[in-house]
């Protein structure tokens, strides 16, 4: 069972009016907007009072937000903005994550807020940057101008090739190849690893990003660890199955289900799914206890409705390590473990997603995968020592 069930439960007895055709409040209507930026110690709930707008309204937005848990960790300095109609009823909750990518909530009934995304168009301008060993690898990535979440991410792209605290030798070379997400105007912060090359003696070790996601060695080798395609042990039947277009029966508006649903009994050991570091641990009135994993280089994994978790924040976890017990916990219809598979912030199906296998570049992409490896081989070994050369769009020449 899914969450939808409650959602027609509690508006069932409710007339629905029609729905608004945008995301925005009718400018009409719109004549009250308090402004609010998140401070450190918020909660949306003194957010909520201080504006006027009701707990009851909260409670609708944090229904509609099940599915993203977009307002679970709100950072300081993001902008909110409330909306009230002329009759003083709250109608939109709006924010922006970053400069591409925006949030509503917007009442589409006396019960009902709907969640809605607004990405801008970004395109990926790279960099490179060179360092030398002296000390760690970790202090000698940042002196090159990496920053810590990246020289994660180097270090998990390559960790099964090289062990960093014994197998480095001052004067080692690397070179690392940082796309930059920008809109047409700014940049929105988000960073990727497009490629890597360490130097170790005679030796080279590499890791390029490849058109499908994934990351693989200069022969075209995967260089990360499988995932599993499920967080069980046994399987279990799929109660509820992902559909980013599912409809809400009642008022016909997309509603989607981000996720897989797993007929789990309670306590049915629930595994992380790969190598990662877990993000955000929490309890939320929809959701029920969660855990969010973040897996580096583009995969994040999501366990809802758990019963008993047993890893904190920031603790290192491995592929098929038990992470938690499933449950029931928030509004659920009935025992189960939702599990949501996101691959660059979009949430995938987790039963067909293109997750690393292991595997090698497909035969009948090879040609392609060995220019583009060949030619990041070449702009990182050509780039002047530790110059930040930026370099747009060297990922399409092959495209
Ligand atoms: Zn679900």
């Amino acid at each position: 069972m899914d969450h939808l069930a409650n959602l027609v439960k509690q508006s069932d007895s409710e007339a629905i009016e029609p729905p608004s055709q945008s995301g925005a409040p009718n400018p009409a209507q719109a004549t009250h907007v308090v402004h609010h930026k998140v401070q450190p110690g918020d909660s949306l709930s003194s957010i909520f009072s201080e504006a006027g707008a009701s707990q009851a309204d909260l409670n609708r937005i944090m229904k509609a937000d099940v599915e993203y848990l977009a307002l679970e960790t709100l950072r300081p300095g993001t902008e909110l903005e409330l909306t009230f109609d002329k009759q003083g009823e709250f109608q939109q909750l709006a924010l922006d994550l970053d400069p591409a990518r925006s949030l509503a909530y917007t009442r589409v009934d006396k019960d009902t807020f709907e969640y809605q995304e607004t990405v801008q168009n970004t395109h990926w301008v790279s960099e490179v940057l060179k360092g030398s060993i002296h000390g760690s690898f970790y202090q000698s990535a940042l002196n090159a101008g990496l920053s810590k979440t990246q020289t994660a991410s180097v270090q998990k792209l390559l960790e099964y090739q090289i062990n960093f605290r014994r197998e480095l030798r001052a004067g080692d070379t690397f070179s690392v190849i940082v796309g930059h997400e920008r809109t047409a105007t700014e940049s929105t912060g988000k960073t990727r690893i497009e490629a890597v090359s360490l130097e170790r003696g005679n030796r080279t070790h590499t890791a390029f990003l490849f058109d499908d996601g994934n990351y693989y060695d200069q022969n075209g080798k995967s260089v990360l660890p499988a995932f599993r395609r499920l967080p069980t042990a046994k399987s279990f039947r799929v109660s509820s199955n992902f559909n980013p277009n599912r409809l809400h029966p009642i008022t016909g508006r997309r509603s989607p289900h981000n996720g897989v649903d797993l007929a789990t009994p309670i306590g049915t050991p629930v595994m992380s799914t790969g190598d990662g570091v877990v993000e955000r641990v929490g309890n939320h009135r929809y959701a029920g206890k969660y855990v969010d994993i973040n897996h580096g280089n583009a995969y994040k994994t999501r366990y809802l409705h758990l019963d008993k978790i047993f890893v904190r924040k920031g603790q290192q976890v491995r592929r098929g390590e038990k992470i938690a017990n499933s449950g029931n916990t928030g509004r659920s219809t009935g025992p189960h473990l939702h599990f949501e598979l996101h691959m660059n912030q979009k949430p995938v199906n987790p039963l067909k997603a293109d997750i690393p296998t292991s595997a090698d570049v497909p035969k009948t992409a090879l040609k392609q995968f060995e220019k583009v490896a060949e030619y990041k081989l070449a702009v990182m070994r050509d780039a002047a020592s530790r110059s930040n050369l930026i370099l747009a769009g060297i990922d399409t020449p092959f495209d």
